[in-house]
């Protein structure tokens, strides 16, 4: 058994596990009244209304919720301009790709924001845009993206808003209806602390009405799902039930930590342990620390780095956690993330074992 420090699936708790242990129908009543409360506390985690928002959850894993937006919400004749700095945000490149919709890429380097002042511009000299997309926290590199400038130049000019919030919702408070956003992204088994199976999406009522009658997809439809999903909270086709059910405890167990104020707190202390535990080590941080999110750091090898990525990794699984590989394209780094379960003991714990790991490789 060890703990996982990575970007999801994530450590989560004994409670959470245990509610799969029960075999659900999913015609019953009260299986179709726990997504409409799920639906309900997603809008509450958004800060989004009843009114002006709605939640859809779809199946799947995170790539199937931002497939499923893009392809119910941009027309063949729209144009998407999407802003990545990420593999996340090329994924959604990729996506467009094999949609055949029409996009344009403004790619920034992994550890520099897209610049919303750069998007404004963008949008007004390409009149035909007519939504734009972003990765919040880009789990690539760990980057956090800055929606607010993002979300004034989209908004203000008018556009859709579309939000892969995947790794920071839930971890991070999103005001998502006062930032005017109008479909978010996000799934079961991140900052929610669920576990996979399925994602979700906030949308905006009137901009999820346009996307009737639009969808390439059949089991992508969001429109199609949100309607299914609204006369009762029975989903259109099979949902993974063990987990909703740990999805709906996870819930419970995010409010009775105090939130995402909280949640958001304890992943900021979490991170601020570690990366200074690491500098101190040797290990310098990818991403400039005003912009290095409290979900997931980059870190480079020290000089002198004894072994290597597996060597390491196998140290410290054996010693009870997991990190995870690199992933940004232009250097030799790995990622340690500190979202799940996790507590600064556990921090304090893995800094130790990195300690150890440089000593018994350095002969000591
Ligand atoms: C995890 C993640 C996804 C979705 O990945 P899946 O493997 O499909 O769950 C998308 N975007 C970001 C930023 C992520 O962190």
């Amino acid at each position: 058994m060890y703990k996982l420090l990575t970007p999801g699936p994530l450590t989560t708790t004994e409670t959470v596990k245990k509610e799969m242990m029960v075999d659900h129908c999913t015609w019953d009543d009260d299986y179709k009244q726990i997504t409409q409360e799920i639906r309900s506390k997603l809008l509450k985690v958004a800060g989004a209304s009843e009114e002006r928002y709605t939640a859809v959850l779809m199946q799947g894993s995170g790539t199937f919720g931002v497939e499923s937006v893009l392809t119910s919400a941009v027309d063949p004749d729209d144009k998407l301009l999407v802003a990545a700095n990420g593999s996340y945000g090329r994924r959604m490149c990729s996506i467009a790709e094999h949609a055949a919709l029409n996009y344009a890429l403004y790619e920034t380097p992994y550890s520099v924001r897209p610049d919303g002042e750069e998007i404004r511009r963008r949008l007004e000299e390409d009149p035909s845009v007519t939504h734009a997309a972003i990765v919040h926290c880009e789990t690539t590199s760990g980057i956090l993206n800055d929606l607010e400038s993002v979300s004034r130049a989209v908004k203000g000019a008018g556009k859709t808003l579309i939000v892969d919030a995947m790794s920071s919702f839930g971890g991070i408070e999103i005001p998502v209806e006062e930032l005017g956003i109008d479909f978010l992204i996000s799934s079961a088994n991140k900052c929610i602390q669920g576990v996979p199976g399925f994602s979700f999406i906030i949308a905006r009522r009137e901009a999820l009405e346009q996307c009737r009658g639009r969808a390439r997809s059949l089991s992508l439809d969001l429109y199609d799902q949100w309607q299914a999903m609204e006369k009762d909270g029975k989903w259109r086709f099979t949902s993974p039930t063990h987990t909703v059910l740990a999805f709906a405890q996870a819930l419970r167990e995010l409010e009775r930590e105090g939130g995402v104020a909280a949640r958001q707190k304890r992943y900021t202390e979490n991170n601020r342990l570690l990366v200074e535990g690491m500098k101190q080590m040797g290990f310098r941080p990818y991403v400039p620390a005003e912009v290095q999110s409290p979900i997931i750091t980059t870190f480079h090898y020290p000089d002198n780095f004894p072994g290597n990525f597996d060597t390491m990794y196998r140290y410290i699984k054996e010693r009870g956690y997991a990190i995870y590989p690199g992933k940004v394209t232009d250097a030799e780094t790995f990622r340690i993330g500190n979202i799940g379960e996790i507590y600064p003991e556990d921090i304090r714990r893995v800094l130790e074992i990195f300690d150890g790991y440089l000593r018994q490789s350095a002969g000591c």
